[in-house]
């Protein structure tokens, strides 16, 4: 019998498959790209309510909307902790429209998802990225991380 190659991505696997039975390609493709994990957050110690600065992670490239070492990315930057379905603990961090917050709380991806529009430019125009809206954490005072809260974000 011909053996499965366990690293192709199957077809509409994020309908079929919970997110612990993906394989890692699949798991990667999952991302759309939108960089809003990357930016800094702060949390009230007494609510527990998060709120999401436009500072972003130094290593990130605003204009190409991505890390610029993602392969070196956790031990450039420990505070960057690469996702994992073991860890589905740390998704109320992640913004509403992360589809690994979405497929972990049972919605379905939007539109401008680039597996459902077949297009990355999509998760730009619909405005969901920070490509281009943020401001690295090199250009700001990081004790005054407060001052950079946005709700738009
Ligand atoms: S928030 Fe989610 S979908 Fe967006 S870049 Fe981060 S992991 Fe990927
Ligand atoms: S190291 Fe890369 S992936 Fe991690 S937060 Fe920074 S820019 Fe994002």
């Amino acid at each position: 019998m011909e053996q499965k190659d366990q690293s192709q991505i199957r077809h509409k696997f994020w309908e079929s498959i919970s997110l612990r039975e993906m394989n890692q390609n699949e798991w990667e493709a999952l991302c759309d790209r939108c960089g809003q994990c990357c930016l800094h957050k702060l949390e009230d110690e007494e609510t527990g309510e998060v709120y999401t600065t436009r500072v972003v992670c130094r290593l990130f490239d605003n204009h190409k909307c991505c890390c610029r070492n993602y392969a070196q990315r956790a031990q450039l930057v420990p505070a960057c902790k690469p996702l994992s379905c073991e860890a589905t603990d740390v998704f109320f961090y992640l913004p509403e429209t992360c589809a690994y917050r979405i497929l972990s709380e049972g919605r379905l991806l939007a539109w401008w998802h680039p597996l459902i529009s077949g297009n990355q430019s999509t998760v730009h125009e619909a405005g969901i990225s920070i490509k281009d809206k943020a401001i690295s954490e090199n250009l700001v005072n990081m004790d005054h991380l407060e001052d950079f809260v946005d709700e738009s974000f």
